[in-house]
């Protein structure tokens, strides 16, 4: 970090953020200029929280130079993290893994159909939620607990790993219970108390973008959890919010490349919620894998016109499995056997 101090500082307040610095188990070295005084921060091992310095007297601003998060990044870690959850594996040179299922879960019959569907077609996770976070709360909430055991019944039918969503520390023994993979939705991209939790697991986690986080955000939301143990992070890009109302969210494609240099985390994309729309989402999985993403997360229902949720954006059976054709085909081409 860098500290720059106002034309008129005086050396008595440079002495004193040089003590703060220093209280803080850190090197401070003035760089005196023509003009003004600037004085370096050495010795920190990542982002320096700034708060004690930032309004100091004399102190104009503070120029952060590494960035908030480290254990995620490439230049920490420059061999990319494959996930494995069983035979399963995520990342780099692998097969892009396709995850789907019914956005939540509504009854044993839809959730075997959906598993059985998705399985025929060549998926390899199945999802579901048994914990809704809906914008209002009239809305369907989903089953719980009782959601959870529909879910793993209808994965374990057909040999499947399943991946749900966890939204409070209080589920997490139930989710762990019943699930492969712990969802974070984007509504708790930074609910850092729930990723401090996770991160003490050893179980995979797929952590979704939040709707209005910039990457920087991201990647320091995966670090909570990185930074606590737990090195089976997938990352997931579901769409940002931004003036266009046409579609759900704006898939924002371009974070694959930039995730896939900046961090070692796999990648993957769900082009359902990025979309809102069930006629666009093969052709946002198709740009996805183009993108480079390690996988993608579709939702599919046996019946969307009868979904409790999100049937506007949910694939059918017939659907999704040419979806799985043309995929295969793509993946081929990329030098992937799907
Ligand atoms: C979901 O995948 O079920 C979900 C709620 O997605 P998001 O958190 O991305 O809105
Ligand atoms: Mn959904």
């Amino acid at each position: 970090m860098l500290i720059v101090m106002e034309l008129n500082a005086t050396a008595k307040q440079v002495r004193r953020v040089q003590e703060v610095v220093e209280d803080m188990g850190l090197q401070a070295a003035p760089i005196p200029g023509s003009e003004r005084t600037a004085i370096g921060v050495l010795g920190n091992q990542g982002y320096v929280d700034d708060t004690a310095i930032r309004n100091l007297p004399g102190v104009r601003e503070c120029i952060h130079v590494s960035k908030p998060f480290k254990l995620v990044s490439r230049d920490f870690h420059p061999g990319s993290t494959i996930v494995e959850i069983g035979d399963l594996r995520i990342g780099e040179g692998m097969a892009p893994v396709v995850i789907a299922g019914p956005c939540s879960i509504e009854s044993i019959d839809q959730m075997t159909a959906a598993a059985r569907t998705v399985k025929k077609a060549g998926a390899s996770m199945l999802r579901g939620g048994a914990f809704k976070p809906r914008t209002g709360p009239h809305s369907f909430q989903g089953l719980g607990e009782k959601g959870l055991k529909m879910l793993r019944q209808a994965g374990d039918q057909v040999g499947m790993p399943v991946i749900t969503e966890v939204m409070r520390i209080e589920q997490l023994d139930a989710v762990c219970r019943y699930s492969d993979v712990l969802q974070i939705g984007a509504r708790n991209m930074q609910n850092f108390d729930l990723l401090k939790e996770v991160g003490r697991l050893d179980t995979p986690v797929l952590l979704k973008r939040g709707m209005s986080a910039t990457v920087e955000e991201f990647l320091a939301a995966a670090e909570y959890i990185v930074a606590e143990g737990n090195e089976r992070v997938v990352l997931c890009e579901r769409g940002i919010r931004t003036f266009e109302r046409a579609t759900r969210n704006t898939l924002d494609l371009s974070v694959v490349p930039l995730i896939r240099e900046m961090s070692h985390l796999p990648i993957i994309v769900d082009p359902s919620h990025a979309t809102g729309l069930r006629s666009l989402v093969p052709v946002m999985s198709k740009a996805a894998l183009v993108a480079g993403a390690h996988g993608v997360m579709v939702e599919v229902h046996p019946d969307p016109a009868k979904a409790l949720c999100d049937g506007a954006q949910s694939l059918d059976g017939p659907a999704f499995e040419s979806l799985m054709n043309e995929l295969r085909g793509l993946a081929a081409y990329l030098g992937h056997d799907l």
